[in-house]
């Protein structure tokens, strides 16, 4: 279980567990990162699929 509850960046919703979501970050410099979803709680931004639909992405 997470601390961080990650959320879409358009909407605000509670990012689910199995749910689709586009995310937008930066890739990693430096090499070995194997924590992905530390990672992706601390650098990612999250876009739900509605939004996603929305924005045509
Ligand atoms: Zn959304």
């Amino acid at each position: 279980m997470s601390l961080i509850v990650p959320k879409c960046m358009k909407c605000l919703t509670e990012i689910k567990g199995d749910e689709e979501v586009f995310v937008q970050l930066k890739y990693p410099k430096r090499k070995g990162f194997t924590e992905i979803k530390a990672f992706l709680n601390l650098e990612g931004k999250f876009i739900c699929k509605a939004c996603s639909t929305k924005i045509n992405i």
